[in-house]
């Protein structure tokens, strides 16, 4: 038997029982007259005791191991005399009467504890290590446990759990396609699914009402710490719904997750248009842990003599509790923050409320103490407050203001681990319309509805008309970030053709891409709307994290690539005949 007791069991209560371990060495303390080893598994670290008296032989074979040797012993729990209250099992330590080496390790690249002196390089090279250390595998345990209460919740609730197939065809979702040849069908590609998207709505017209998938979706983007070229999302679809009724059963699956495995009860999920959700945070999703709201001074700022903000679409603002005392080098600092390329702003206009409730700022010359007030008076300000103002094209300098916002939330330590602030983000506009391309996108996907009493304006509205038709989508923020999105969708075959025509598909693109879909809600398609959380992405933000990698077992680098198997790789020249592609590929060595 390799062991009776996992090395996180043991307690006072074990005293006087012999047991059998088996683990990984941690620590290795060598005294002369004892050896103490700290042997690790998934459930913790019990202290081994190995005494030269005792078993003279055996306490030289045990000083020779290595970190990360796997080794089994049996021995007597007995209790410490040295106890160790930051341990589960510190308060015992096994005094060993047998020793057996299961496997030798080389010494790691880095260490294996809870803090780790390895590089993300290393560490994703060695991920089957990193993958030993406490804070990673419980962040994937957790993972498991959200999958687990994630499934019993939408069975409770009677989703059935339907699996998709990965090897479709392209589903534009806004994204580029991963490819794969099909070697049967030479010079014809599979594309490997952004989401199961048309699959379960199809699924819809087949009747099965509920479906659910915890579903890996693939899309060739460029990467960042919160995205991954493939990714999870819980995947559901329902048929004969309001908005209403999605928004209400994910509310509950959020709440569910949330009270099962981190034993935390959300506040009320808040919900807030689109169009007031840009206005006032300048961003389409709000992090609702603070307030600092935009707000347009252009009643107040403009016409006052100063061309900077005359000749602009916007003048606003935001308010910074308690910040009048910021130095010159602090909004030098901020100044030049707003104007890095990433945020993109011209300049930074500060306004001081000092505590006497005189005022100073930056364009002094300008307003007067009066003018100065007006602007306080509308951003809510006290004295001892700051006022921090852009000015620019509407759209970029509510974004700027949003960015701003929040770089003041972390500087003034607005964002609480802990704090949980769910927000439904609801009326997103169907189409945007894209300058450069001058051509219209879906805001969501395709196949998102307008709301119904805009249908009549979409089918015979004119280009401006199309511009302001509103949609059923809806997307769920907790505390800035996107959890998921989606929609109630289009289930009538004429009003599925005139989106993709607004889209720019031709009836024969749209017949090639789409046929199957606009051929299914010929035969009974009943109205239907779903949503996708992203999973990862819940994971991270459920543990107040940032990266979704960190819950991923095997995740990639910001070059797309797997450094553990070292993919993507060449592959040889007979594979790619019998795939029928010719490609210039480098020399291979
Ligand atoms: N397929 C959508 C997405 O991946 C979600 C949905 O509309 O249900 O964002």
């Amino acid at each position: 038997m390799y062991r009776t007791h996992n090395c996180g069991a043991l307690r006072m209560d074990h005293v006087g029982q012999t047991v059998t371990l088996s683990g990984w060495v941690q620590a290795n303390r060598d005294f002369g007259a004892l050896t103490f080893i700290d042997l690790r598994d998934r459930y913790g670290i019990t202290q081994l005791v190995f005494s030269m008296d005792d078993h003279a032989e055996m306490c030289e074979q045990a000083r020779k191991l290595g970190r990360e040797f796997v080794i089994r012993i049996e021995g007597l729990v007995r209790e410490r005399s040295n106890k160790n209250p930051n341990r589960a099992t510190g308060d015992i330590e096994i005094d060993v009467t047998s020793l057996e080496l299961l496997n030798a390790s080389k010494v790691p690249p880095f260490t294996i504890e809870d803090d780790t002196d390895g590089g993300d390089d290393l560490r994703m090279k060695y991920r089957y290590l990193d993958l030993r250390r406490g804070p990673v595998q419980s962040n994937i345990i957790f993972r498991s446990t959200l999958a687990l209460e994630t499934r019993k919740f939408l069975s409770e609730q009677h989703f059935v759990e339907i699996e998709t197939p990965f090897l479709i065809k392209s589903t534009p979702e806004g994204a580029r396609d991963f490819v794969v040849p099909s070697r049967m069908n030479p010079g014809q590609f599979y594309a490997l699914p952004q989401s199961p998207q048309t699959f379960k709505q199809i699924l819809m017209v087949s009747g099965f009402d509920r479906y659910f998938q915890i579903v890996k979706c693939f899309r060739d983007e460029d990467l960042r710490a919160d995205r991954q070229p493939e990714f999870t999302q819980i995947d559901c679809e329902m048929a004969f719904v309001t908005q209403e009724e999605v928004l209400q059963t994910f509310e509950g699956l959020a709440r569910h997750l949330f009270q099962e495995t981190i034993g935390l009860e959300l506040p009320t999920f808040e919900r807030m248009n689109y169009d007031d959700a840009i206005r006032l945070y300048g961003s389409d999703k709000p992090d609702k842990r603070f307030g600092m709201l935009i707000h347009d001074l252009n009643d107040y700022a403009q016409q006052k003599g100063f061309k900077v903000f005359d000749s602009v679409e916007l003048v606003a603002g935001i308010c910074a509790k308690g910040q009048a005392s910021s130095t010159r080098k602090q909004l030098d600092e901020l100044t030049n923050w707003v104007k890095r390329p990433q945020i993109g702003a011209k300049g930074l206009v500060y306004v001081k409320y000092n505590e006497d409730g005189t005022f100073k700022s930056s364009v002094d010359k300008f307003f007067d103490a009066a003018a100065l007030q007006s602007w306080a008076d509308h951003l809510g300000a006290e004295p001892g407050d700051l006022l921090l103002i852009l000015a620019g094209e509407d759209e970029k300098t509510r974004k700027q203001l949003g960015e701003l916002r929040l770089e003041m939330g972390r500087r003034l330590g607005l964002m609480q681990a802990g704090d949980f602030k769910p927000l439904w983000v609801v009326d997103f506009p169907l189409l945007e319309w894209d300058e450069d391309e001058e051509r219209f996108f879906a805001m969501h996907h395709p196949f998102t509805s307008p709301k119904k009493e805009d249908i009549p304006r979409m089918l015979d509205g004119d280009f401006e008309t199309m511009k302001s038709l509103r949609a059923d989508a809806y997307d769920l923020v907790i505390n800035g970030v996107e959890i998921g999105g989606g929609s109630i969708r289009i289930h009538d075959r004429a009003l599925q053709s005139k989106n993709f025509k607004l889209l720019g598909f031709t009836p024969e693109e749209a017949e090639e891409q789409f046929g199957f879909l606009l051929g299914a809600f010929e035969y009974g398609a009943p109205p239907h709307g779903g949503i996708a959380f992203g999973f990862d992405r819940l994971c991270a933000v459920m543990n107040g994290q940032n990266s979704i990698r960190d819950f991923i077992a095997f995740p990639k680098n910001n070059q797309g690539r797997d450094m553990m198997i070292d993919s993507p790789a060449l592959v040889d020249q007979k594979q790619l005949n019998e795939l029928a592609l010719a490609l210039n590929l480098p020399e291979q060595e």
